[in-house]
């Protein structure tokens, strides 16, 4: 039976889920072990030797996220940043380059600029929507990755991964999708013609906020090969009850994902024309630059928005202290709805650079209660927010 044959929600279940042969259990255990007893030397139960280079629990999510993607090799790490950072060291030598969206997760610019750039990586910053910028900033023999992220982090700008791909392919770059925002339930890039796809699934994938890691995702085998190698000899490797975490989470990824986005587009809606927001951004919105665009490479518009508020950097400060559902912390993608201030929190380490972000821009990670509840919690917030402009 092969797992790819299956619908998504199917394959999110059952890929990579075995039950336990010696007891029946129908979720396979969490193997909690450091080492495998060996049956004389070299003699390996299933291959398992240590688990730095593989343990069962690893094995099962790594399968799970290969069919999530329909790709042929997935790997797990003990963060997304732990992935990305395996993936440009597999794909990179010093003074190789790479092209990366002016509006990337702040995170990954800063390893790619402040850690790898220390070894001899260099990177070009550009915008993703202008094709012609990105082509210019190829190098040729020195370009190997084309980092795309969309949606964008936190103005929700939409990227063509389908010409992305096919132009870097042109000049023999890999092209990648940071796919966390989608997740692989709404947008999947490599039937979109990208070569790899990166999640941090501490958001949607995880879904429940309790657990961090990531993952690498690709059909090519002789990459994946070398990429095993770095995660092997590297260690990043996530841990055997993150792993089985993550697992359970992403058995109701695609429910989730369709409430999140149900809930997101009411929310917009609500928010799109409110006296006290300057601007939405949201690709479930008709007046959105990428609407279209989004309708077309996505099966669904997501949980994520951002809106800037029409009373600027203070305003924002005061709704996102004044939310009561809406909590005030970093990270995105879990059932409970959280908001931030970017420019002061996951954007801080982007500040003074290309790709800071505008101060009265407050995102919102919407989670899966009620939607009124949601709308009632923003409405008494942004409520306080005009009054308390109105006194100024
Ligand atoms: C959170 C995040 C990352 C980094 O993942 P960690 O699990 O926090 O290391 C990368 N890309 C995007 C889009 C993210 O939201």
């Amino acid at each position: 039976m092969s797992k790819h044959d299956h619908g998504f929600a199917t394959r999110s279940i059952h890929a990579g889920q075995e039950f336990d042969p010696t007891t029946g259990a129908i979720i396979p255990p969490i193997y909690q072990t450091s080492t495998f007893v060996q049956d004389g030397v070299g003699g390996l139960r299933g291959g398992y030797e240590y688990s730095r280079s593989a343990n069962p629990t690893r094995t099962a999510l790594e399968t799970q996220l290969a069919a999530l993607e329909g790709a042929k090799h997935g790997f797990s790490f003990a963060s997304g940043l732990a992935a990305e950072d395996a993936l440009i060291r597999t794909a990179l030598r010093p003074g190789d380059h790479i092209v990366i969206g002016n509006d990337v997760y702040g995170g990954t610019y800063r390893l790619i600029n402040r850690v790898h750039g220390a070894w001899g990586i260099e990177h070009t910053v550009v915008d993703l929507g202008d094709l012609a910028a990105v082509e210019a900033a190829i190098i040729p023999g020195r370009t190997k990755l084309l980092w795309v992220e969309t949606p964008s982090n936190p103005l929700m700008k939409i990227s063509d991964i389908a010409a992305l791909a096919a132009l870097a392919h042109r000049h023999e770059v890999l092209s990648v999708v940071d796919n966390t925002f989608a997740s692989p339930a709404l947008q999947q890039p490599l039937s979109l013609g990208a070569d790899i796809v990166v999640h941090s699934t501490t958001k949607y994938l995880g879904g429940h906020s309790d657990v961090l890691g990531g993952a690498i995702i690709m059909n090519d085998d002789e990459l994946a090969e070398q990429l095993g190698f770095v995660q092997f000899a590297a260690g990043a490797v996530s841990a055997p009850l993150d792993a089985w975490l993550t697992t359970r989470g992403i058995k109701t990824l695609a429910v989730r994902m369709r409430q999140h986005s149900a809930n997101a587009q009411a929310i917009a809606e609500f928010l799109d024309g409110h006296a006290a927001v300057e601007r939405v951004y949201y690709p479930g919105l008709e007046s959105h630059p990428g609407h279209e665009l989004a309708a077309r490479q996505m099966s669904g518009f997501g949980g994520m928005l951002s809106l800037a508020l029409v009373g600027g950097p203070a305003a924002a400060t005061r709704l996102v202290e004044k939310t009561k559902l809406f909590a005030l912390a970093e990270s995105l993608g879990g059932v409970e709805s959280l908001i931030g201030l970017p420019a002061q929190m996951t954007h801080a380490s982007v500040k003074g650079t290309e790709l800071a972000v505008p101060e009265n821009v407050v995102r919102l990670s919407v989670g899966i209660e009620d939607v009124a509840d949601l709308i009632a919690d923003l409405d008494r917030a942004l409520a306080k927010v005009l009054k308390a402009s109105a006194k100024h």
